[in-house]
């Protein structure tokens, strides 16, 4: 069947849901004769799927959902995930493939440090280790002391955990001197925007190799893309999804190799399945075929969220490029913080950044410098503020870096 076909198919079964009846209401899907009417239909975005709550989604009758999973939003209403028995299935053959693509086998011991729970995370990592034949060692997150006892005790190989979440253990490890005793040869680390110095450090620290592991609640969960021992970007799963990336702001496609927004069509989900679904990533296609002789296209490694690009006196920043500038200076480490807010009238920026210099003029001058720098490359003077290793919060969750105070 033709990539058209399938998603027509897609877009048949999920008119069978409330939320999509009313939200595709006077689409008629046989008038959909080529992928350009297919790119004319509205986008999904995760405010439309708080007005489907809670059941909003389901696109097949109550007795063929065996689970649900949710994503909590800001706002207070979660979105509820409706999955079927073949979609676990589905979700964990997609998850098996992100560790075999890492070179994961069934003697591998995997110690999986994401939440257990209605979030998505910990029970992917566990059911696409399990399908592979390795042994799951179901951490979940927190208690440090037992996470490096039990990975000293039973020899875990694989570690899964967010890029924020492995640094701290990385951390740990080295401050308590037992590198020596761990065994871990590969880190799975769910993807968010992180930046080669973080990803150096922690690869460094744990003597790993990393692998980005893709994915979101709405579209199964983690799982649904990962890189290869080429490193360079993230291999998707275009079998069971098909994938666009837009421009954030007017909603047309960019070509292959330019960075936007990158939109899902779920093509076989059947609880609650998703078309023309605006994941607020940024990344861009990466053209031709690599190295490693998957056929699977590839995305590159995120450079933020959409909704996180912040505008100040005019300066758009985002927060990949304060990654990359930071990594420029020595003396900086990988970890810092933004703050904007609005006084007497003027928007002012604070970065603050953690450094193993002495506080007092080493500091001083290191922070005048980042200063510099940040004026000549991203187009504005900020604020610097140097503080100690370890003094910015860590957290097991994926890390904010800019916080916006003016609104
Ligand atoms: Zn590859």
């Amino acid at each position: 069947m033709n990539t058209l076909d399938q998603i027509k198919n897609a877009i048949r079964h999920a008119m069978k849901s409330e939320f999509y009846k009313r939200h595709f209401e006077g689409i008629n899907v046989d008038d959909i004769k080529s992928m350009s009417d297919f790119i004319k239909l509205p986008f999904t975005d995760k405010e439309d799927l708080r007005l489907a709550y809670p059941f909003g989604l389901q696109a097949v009758p109550d007795e063929e959902i065996i689970r649900i999973h949710s994503s909590s939003g800001t706002t207070g209403i979660p979105v509820i995930i409706p999955y079927t028995k073949k979609d676990v299935d589905d979700w964990a053959v997609m998850f098996k493939r992100c560790y075999e693509t890492a070179g994961c086998t069934n003697l591998d011991r995997i110690h999986i440090t994401p939440g257990y729970g209605l979030w998505t995370a910990g029970i992917g990592f566990q059911a696409g280790a399990e399908l592979l034949g390795a042994l799951a060692i179901p951490m979940g997150p927190g208690n440090t002391d037992k996470q490096i006892k039990m990975m000293i005790d039973l020899k875990s190989t694989v570690i899964c955990a967010t890029s924020s979440y492995a640094l701290l253990l990385a951390e740990e490890i080295e401050k308590r001197g037992v590198r020596g005793s761990i065994h871990l040869k590969k880190g799975v680390i769910g993807s968010e925007r992180w930046g080669e110095k973080m990803r150096k450090r922690i690869a460094g620290e744990l003597g790993v190799e990393l692998y980005d592991i893709y994915g979101l609640t709405e579209i199964y969960g983690p799982g649904i893309g990962i890189n290869c021992q080429y490193q360079s970007a993230m291999h998707m799963w275009t079998d069971y999804m098909y994938c666009e990336i837009i421009d954030p702001k007017t909603g047309k496609l960019v070509p292959d190799g330019e960075t936007g927004e990158l939109v899902i069509t779920t093509l076989h989900k059947e609880g609650a399945p998703l078309i023309r679904y605006r994941t607020h990533d940024l990344t861009k296609i990466v053209p031709g075929k690599c190295e490693c002789g998957l056929d699977y296209p590839r995305i590159a490694t995120l450079i933020g969220r959409s909704d996180d690009m912040v505008k100040v006196r005019g300066a758009i920043i985002y927060p990949s490029r304060v990654d990359e500038l930071l990594a420029t200076i020595d003396g900086v480490s990988s970890e810092y913080q933004i703050m904007i807010d609005h006084l007497n009238g003027k928007d002012i920026l604070t970065l603050f950044f953690e450094t193993k210099l002495e506080m007092g003029d080493a500091a001083h001058g290191l922070e005048k410098t980042v200063e510099q720098e940040f004026k000549k490359i991203i187009g504005l003077t900020p604020k610097a503020k140097a503080v100690g290793m370890g003094e910015l919060p860590r957290s097991e969750k994926k890390s904010t870096r800019v916080f916006d105070n003016r609104y």
